[in-house]
């Protein structure tokens, strides 16, 4: 790839708080091994809504297009809550995601050895824990339609959400976990409710037919929906990459995220499908956490979940892999020498704020670079 274009869209609260840290990453990357990431600056949330009376400009959204890669921040607060709905900071994300067409949204839960205590699980269960759950993000219940309330006219009202799926969504967010299975442990377990959803049998079926069409080397299992959440808090490690629907996705990935410990160290990334000419995808790269208005300004925010968003980046949009590797390598190294940012404080450790954390990792990546 000629150029490497970021747009960065540091939103509101700790948003900008955590993408400092990024940005020492990225001048890093340009000065010490000629990465040549060119970037640019936009205003989304909130801080959009103060400048433009909207969530996203359309200068931003022509950005965004151009980009090869996102960096988000986080949005909202309590400063916007009465605005207009149209324009509330989430709407900037949102016209993000359909705009760029993000269809599969990759949350992986990494539990980091230092910080296996912090999970409310056994240090046992979770220690080393490395699974990648895709999560199909542009149809199903969410979007399906009809979607509204309706008078019955006898003093009760339905409400309606429409859960559909066609062919052609399970077939491209089920390649996708297929191929990255094939850069992990090569194993995929789809999630459904097949015993009392249409759609889950379709899904199901889907999932067969395109693992045996093109990823019969990758391992398959099928698990009803309910059951994976069982198994996921009683043995996660029995799964590498969980491919599932948008509403299964939505819980199933929050669950696993809760058995790392803390908001303040979750990466995702949302990925849109490839070009036909370029083979490259948009994709927007952002921490799990929000703006966090409780602890913003005040320099303790945890940028880890931010500088894992950018690892990640460098490995899905810019093959990065050395390199994506050397900066979770660094964050790890960080971990154990006790470094931590009050959420994760445990005793014995060192508080230290958001900006000493980021230097430590940048730090430790120069070295592992060296
Ligand atoms: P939140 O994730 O902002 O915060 C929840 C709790 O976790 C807070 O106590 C916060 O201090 C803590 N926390 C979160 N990230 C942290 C970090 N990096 N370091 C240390 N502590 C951290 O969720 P919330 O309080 O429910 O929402 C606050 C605002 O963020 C709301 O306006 C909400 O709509 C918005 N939000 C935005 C996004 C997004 O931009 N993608 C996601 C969730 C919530």
């Amino acid at each position: 790839m000629a150029s490497k274009k970021l747009l960065l869209l540091p939103g509101d609260g700790i948003g900008p708080e955590a993408m400092a840290e990024v940005e020492k990453l990225i001048a890093v990357m340009n000065a010490d091994l000629g990465a040549g990431f060119e970037t640019e600056r936009g205003l989304v949330g909130g801080s959009a809504y103060d400048a433009h009376g909207q969530a996203i400009s359309e200068a931003d959204m022509a950005k965004a297009l151009a980009a090869d890669a996102v960096l988000f921040g986080a949005v909202g607060g309590p400063k916007w809550d009465p605005v207009p709905y149209e324009v509330r900071p989430e709407a900037g994300l949102l016209r993000l995601r359909k705009d760029l067409a993000l269809f599969a949204n990759l949350r992986p839960a990494i539990c980091y050895p230092a910080l296996a205590a912090s999970s409310s699980l056994k240090p046992e269960v979770v220690e080393g824990l490395d699974i990648l759950i895709v999560r199909e993000l542009t149809g199903g219940v969410y979007f399906g339609e009809p979607k509204e309330i309706i008078d019955l006219g006898n003093g009760q009202k339905r409400g309606i959400d429409t859960q559909v799926y066609d062919t052609f969504e399970i077939e491209r967010i089920s390649g996708v976990a297929f191929e990255l299975a094939r850069t992990r442990k090569n194993h995929v377990t789809s999630m459904e409710k097949r015993n009392v959803m249409k759609s889950g049998v379709l899904w199901n079926e889907v999932v067969t037919q395109t693992h045996k069409a093109k990823y019969a080397d990758v391992k398959l299992d099928h698990m009803l929906a309910d059951a994976g959440g069982m198994q996921l808090v009683r043995w996660p490690k029995q799964f590498d990459v969980i491919v599932t629907d948008n509403l299964f996705g939505d819980m199933l990935s929050d669950v696993a995220a809760m058995l790392t410990g803390s908001l303040g160290m979750l990466p995702s990334a949302s990925l849109g499908a490839p070009d036909a000419k370029t083979g490259s995808r948009k994709a927007l790269y952002e921490p799990v956490h929000g703006s966090a208005p409780d602890i913003a300004g005040k320099g303790i925010a945890n940028p880890i979940a931010m500088i894992a968003s950018f690892a990640m980046c460098l490995r899905y949009s810019f093959g990065m892999v050395a390199e994506a590797d050397r900066l979770e390598t660094a964050i790890s190294a960080v971990l154990d020498e006790g470094l931590r940012t009050r959420d994760i404080l445990s005793e014995g450790k060192t508080e230290v704020g958001t900006t000493a954390i980021g230097d430590a990792v940048v730090e430790r990546f120069r070295a592992l670079s060296a």
